[in-house]
């Protein structure tokens, strides 16, 4: 082996060796959850009514410390509070049908650039819905100079569905879910956390999934496949149980360090950009 290879070989060793003791020592000094930055977690989660984006993005924002944007909890929350919106809005709900891309595109403006959670970053659930909120999100995300990370698709057959949705209990103030069989609380009709009470969700029936289902058919699959051309698309088998679709998760988290442990922007980063 020439001095080059050699030369490169020790460096190797010499910056592995130095990544574990900072690791080592970041875990220490965070109790294992080392921080992330903002720049750490921007994504959105596509999937029809039921798939499982509101059960999974608490976990998310949980690990990331990150804001969780659900458009559909927003607009429930104008509903509840009586709002010229929330009443316009119901009936929308109700219906099946999409409230205007200004609308839910104006809502989470305002969110990302107001509420601090959304300064580690945000997993959006249930936005964007057509192709003109994911162009919106687009030219949002421009004007900050950031990306977009992840497009995770949790892909199910719409017959597993119905049980999904006719089942779900939600807590109205975190929108929280459960299911009747699925995932129970441990006392019935009430929030595990809170102890408040749980209700089922007026467009929760049979007969509003099919209209749901239809628009996301007709209205969000070209979505997936704007993020399909743009190489951040990954899909999810939803079908699978609550824990499967979360390792599923961690697995396209884990490419991601795998990719920054082998782009140079390990250590080299971090004496670059040390944490403050
Ligand atoms: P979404 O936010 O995509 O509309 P939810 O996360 O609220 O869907 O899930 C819909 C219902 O299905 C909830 O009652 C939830 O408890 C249940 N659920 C979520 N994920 C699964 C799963 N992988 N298997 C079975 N039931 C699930
Ligand atoms: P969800 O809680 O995501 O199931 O959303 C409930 C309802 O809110 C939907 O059926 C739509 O009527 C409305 N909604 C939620 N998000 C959007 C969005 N991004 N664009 C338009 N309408 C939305």
């Amino acid at each position: 082996m020439g001095f080059l290879e050699d030369e490169v070989k020790r460096l190797q060793t010499v910056l592995s060796s130095v990544e574990g003791r900072l690791k080592a020592l970041e875990d220490r000094q965070f109790g294992g959850k080392t921080p992330k930055t903002a720049e750490e977690i921007r994504m959105i989660l596509i999937g029809p009514p039921g798939a499982g984006k509101g059960t999974q993005a608490p976990k998310i924002k949980e690990k990331f410390h990150c804001c969780h944007l659900a458009t559909g909890d927003m607009l429930r929350s104008q509903v509840a509070k009586k709002t010229t919106l929330g009443r316009a809005a119901k009936k929308i709900m109700d219906e099946g049908g999409l409230v205007s891309d200004d609308i839910v595109i104006g809502m989470i403006k305002e969110e990302l650039d107001n509420n601090p959670e959304c300064k580690g970053g945000f997993i959006l659930d249930g936005f964007p819905r057509t192709v003109p909120q994911a162009e919106g999100l687009d030219s949002m995300l421009k004007t900050r100079n950031q990306t977009l990370q992840h497009a995770v698709e949790l892909q199910i057959d719409d017959a597993l569905l119905v049980a999904r949705i006719t089942g779900r209990l939600v807590h109205p103030a975190s929108g929280r879910s459960y299911h009747a069989t699925f995932n129970p609380p441990k006392k019935p009709m009430t929030d595990d956390i809170t102890g408040e009470p749980l209700i089922q969700r007026s467009d929760d029936n049979a007969e509003a999934l099919k209209k749901r289902l239809d628009t996301y058919h007709k209205q969000t699959t070209p979505v997936v496949d704007y993020y399909r051309k743009t190489g951040i698309w990954k899909a999810i088998d939803a079908s699978q149980e609550p824990g499967q679709v979360w390792k599923s998760l961690l697995a396209i988290f884990d490419g991601d360090e795998h990719k920054a442990s082998h782009s140079g922007s390990g250590i080299l980063a971090k004496l670059a950009h040390p944490r403050s």
